[in-house]
């Protein structure tokens, strides 16, 4: 059987006996030691030597002294040698060191003397007690069997054999003195109360043994607990408080006073709530407490030295009426996840609202709109940015985009909300319009502070945008209609040639779906082989003899016919198909001026992707080696909108590719701006002046200054000129007199099919034998200057 504690430990060991089960403990070998201090304790807890000496005297008074000279000897030697034992046990547990089980030992020693001499002088003493006292000393047997029980009952099975002692000494004196008949009552009383004494004191000793036991135990879990705190307090990331009945800080640790800023004596008895930062968190803490329902990870905020901290605070009632917990710094979570909530709803690099924010508070602003009321919605995407990134790098783009919504910001009205889309794209809602012309003199305003160059570390970088504008209810009836509608107009003002406003049209959404048929359509086409080449001559001003052609891509679309390249270059560059279509057309070209005469050059469009193309100067080398073209045959026209990238690898390939012999020209030369810092910016071969000067050259002054001027800085150059689209005499007749030496335009030919070409009438044709020798040697010199993986290609 066992006995167990209201907290489960066991306190009594497995015992046959009810009883005897009472005298036996769960102790630890270790604890063995402190239990027989607490039984020796408990022992020298009673002044015995006072019990001895009152026994004795009582015990003599009432036999006599001088009845029975013997009996008083025998008393008082008895008394002396139980006494002084008693005092040598007692000098010995005094000795610093003694063995506290030894004591115990000792103890039971005397008391089993005591006993002995206590049963005898007692069965004695009632024998020859005069018979007017022996009632008195039978009653006084009897009282000290309950005290010599009692006052040992730390030894229990000692405690009894002791009062069993008393009583047997008292049934023995009374038979012999009075016979066995009239003993019974009196044995009958004895034996009654012995039961009852035993009983009794097995129960006092589980109660005594119980109640040590369980104090030590709870003092030793209280100490681990208060260790344990201490420990935590110490090290933790958190702390402990306490609050008294009054709401008042009580046992403020160190730990608190520091991650409070106070010291512990200011701390101590200050109210809870005057730490806090007034507010709806506090009051909601304050709630709880006065409800006294337990709360956990409440958070909050606190200034500490003037800086805002947020805690968690956790707490349950504490049994005096007050409040115990811990509190714990959170304010580096408060600040992730404030920085978190801040991201999922702003652009961090402009801080302005990204397009989940937009999407949300431009639906808010459809749900309230009223029925007459004029939302606005101005899509912006800047113009060249790709330029301003790939050339000046990614840092200098962020300081640009940062800049521009910087800018953006000042044309807002106060309801007006900007966010930035991603990339280069903005958007600005306005709510509320009086007037579609609202949106329309705020797109401007846009466009004149946009247009302002910006400076980054000294370089001035010219950006601009296209603006397009959507209208509710006209183009839209919810958010995501109105921003394609807006995007859809950005485009066409895109495609109008940038800086430019344009308000959505619905036709643009039919424009739009046609380009994506044809983008489609546009990857079919090369397979189905439904591209081809045009060849448009060159013209030399002075002799008019052809020098060469340009080659011009057409595209015979199944259904639509002929497909204009303004139309789809402009698709092809998009979508990344124009670097295949490009490898295509050089492969093309050159295996058609493979049959002209040597003389006559070849000219190619590239455009700014495929100069971004590893492969290009590979294909190139491996079209010429392929099919024994002389570099210098070739010349490649490249846009101004590549050089303003102005990035190192583009210059770098323009040099390879010149240094092979490949001639370098600028296209549509005067359609970019501050074109003539790309003239020096590389060493072209030829300039080629844009049709729209050639165009007004006859009635615009400024046309003819400007072709004069440019004419003029690439003579100085030493650059080759060709005027573009010359379609009258008169033009034909100015450039010349200007100095321009090549020319090209529908005056002399549209671009035509290869099969219509007439170069074989040109004059001065060397003979077949000689042009023949002069390809086999370009081939050959070509094929020696390819790496083994061009060779292989060239192969192929
Ligand atoms: P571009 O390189 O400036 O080509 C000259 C354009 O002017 C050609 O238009 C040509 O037909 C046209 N043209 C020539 N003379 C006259 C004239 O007297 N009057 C008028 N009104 N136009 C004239 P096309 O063939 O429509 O090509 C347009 C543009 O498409 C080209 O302009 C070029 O930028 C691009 N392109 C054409 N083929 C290719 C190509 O193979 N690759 C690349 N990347 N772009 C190409
Ligand atoms: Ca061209
Ligand atoms: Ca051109």
């Amino acid at each position: 059987m066992v006995i167990s504690g209201r907290n489960g430990e066991q306190l009594v060991k497995e015992a046959p006996f009810t009883l005897l089960a009472l005298t036996r403990h769960a102790i630890e070998p270790h604890e063995e030691q402190w239990f027989s201090r607490c039984r020796a304790d408990y022992l020298r807890s009673f002044p015995l030597s006072l019990l001895e000496l009152v026994r004795l005297l009582v015990l003599l008074s009432l036999v006599g002294p001088m009845q029975d000279l013997k009996y008083t000897f025998a008393a008082v030697l008895g008394w002396s040698l139980v006494i002084g034992t008693q005092m040598s046990v007692r000098r010995m547990e005094r000795k610093p060191g003694f063995d506290q089980s030894r004591a115990l030992y000792y103890r039971a020693g005397t008391i089993r003397l005591r006993a002995i001499w206590w049963c005898t002088l007692l069965c004695w003493g009632l024998m020859v007690v005069p018979q007017a006292n022996l009632t008195a000393l039978t009653a006084l047997g009897i009282a000290l069997m309950v005290v010599d029980g009692i006052s040992v009952l730390a030894l229990p099975h000692l405690a009894l054999a002791a009062s069993s002692g008393g009583a047997f000494a008292l049934v023995l004196a009374s038979s012999v003195r009075s016979g066995v008949e009239s003993t019974a009552p009196l044995a009958v009383t004895v034996l009654v109360l012995a039961a009852f004494l035993h009983w009794s004191i097995y129960n006092l000793y589980y109660m005594f043994a119980t109640r040590r036991i369980r104090t030590r135990r709870l003092s030793q879990s209280n100490e681990t607990v208060q260790l344990l705190l201490n420990q935590y307090d110490d090290e933790g990331s958190d702390w402990l408080y306490e609050i008294d009945e009054n709401s008042c800080i009580h046992n403020a640790t160190t730990r608190f006073a520091k991650a409070s800023g106070q010291t512990v004596d200011e701390l101590e008895g200050m109210a809870l709530a005057d730490l806090f930062d007034p507010g709806e968190s506090l009051q909601t803490l304050l709630d709880k407490m006065d409800a006294k329902q337990p709360f956990r990870n409440m958070a909050v905020p606190v200034t500490i030295l003037g800086e805002q901290h947020w805690w968690s605070v956790s707490g349950r009632p504490a049994d005096g009426g007050g409040w115990r917990g811990f509190i714990a710094d959170i304010s580096a979570n408060k600040r992730s996840e404030a920085r978190i909530a801040f991201m999922a709803h702003y652009d961090l690099l402009t801080q302005l609202p990204n397009r989940t924010l937009f999407n949300a508070t431009m639906a808010r602003a459809f749900s309230r709109k009223t029925g007459d009321e004029v939302l606005g919605l101005l899509y912006i995407d800047l113009d060249h940015f790709k330029a301003i990134n790939d050339g000046y790098g990614h840092a200098t783009g962020d300081m640009v985009l940062a800049e521009v919504a910087r800018r953006l910001e000042t044309a807002l009205r106060p309801r007006d909300m900007l966010a930035r889309l991603g990339g280069d794209e903005f958007v600005i809602l306005l709510p509320d319009l009086n007037s579609i012309e609202g949106a329309i003199i705020a797109a401007e305003r846009v466009l004149e502070i946009i247009n302002v160059p910006v400076e980054i570390n000294g370089q001035l970088m010219p950006i601009g945008a296209s603006i397009g504008i959507a209208y509710a209810p006209h183009n839209a009836s919810n958010g995501d209609e109105l921003l394609r509608a807006a995007d859809l107009a950005m485009y066409d003002a895109k495609q109008r040639g940038r800086r430019g406003i344009s308000v959505f049209d619905p036709e643009m959404q039919v424009q739009m779906q046609e380009r994506r048929q044809l983008e489609l359509d546009l990857r079919a086409a090369i397979i189905r082989g439904e591209l081809e080449l045009h060849y448009q001559p060159l013209v030399n001003i002075q002799s008019g003899e052809t020098t060469g052609y340009e080659a011009l891509l057409r595209w015979n679309h199944a259904t639509r016919g002929m497909v204009s390249p303004v139309v789809f270059i402009p698709i092809a560059e998009e979508t990344g198909v124009i670097v295949e279509i490009g490898e295509w057309v050089l492969r093309t070209a050159l295996a058609e001026a493979a049959k002209w005469p040597d003389q006559l050059t070849v000219a190619v469009n590239l455009s700014p992707a495929q100069m971004h193309d590893a492969n290009l100067l590979a294909v190139v080398m491996n079209a010429l080696a392929h099919n024994g073209i002389v570099p210098d045959r070739l010349e490649l026209e490249i846009t101004e909108s590549l050089m303003m990238q102005d990035s190192p690898e583009v210059l770098s390939l323009l040099h390879k590719l010149r240094s092979i012999g490949v001639r370098i020209a600028l296209d549509d030369f005067g359609t970019g701006y501050s074109s003539l810092n790309y003239l020096r910016s590389f060493p072209f071969d030829k300039i080629k002046i844009d049709r729209c000067f050639i165009n007004e050259l006859a009635n615009r002054e400024d046309c003819q200054a400007i072709v004069r001027s440019v004419i003029a800085l690439a003579n100085d150059l030493n650059m080759t000129t060709t005027a573009e689209g010359v379609e009258l005499n008169e033009q034909l007749e100015k450039l010349k007199m200007d100095g321009c030496d090549q020319v090209q335009g529908f005056y002399f030919s549209r671009a035509l099919p290869a099969s219509e070409l007439h170069y074989g009438e040109i004059k001065g044709l060397p003979a077949p034998a000689e042009r023949e020798a002069a390809r086999l040697s370009a081939a050959s010199r070509l094929q020696k200057s390819l790496n083994p993986a061009q060779k292989r290609r060239a192969a192929g």
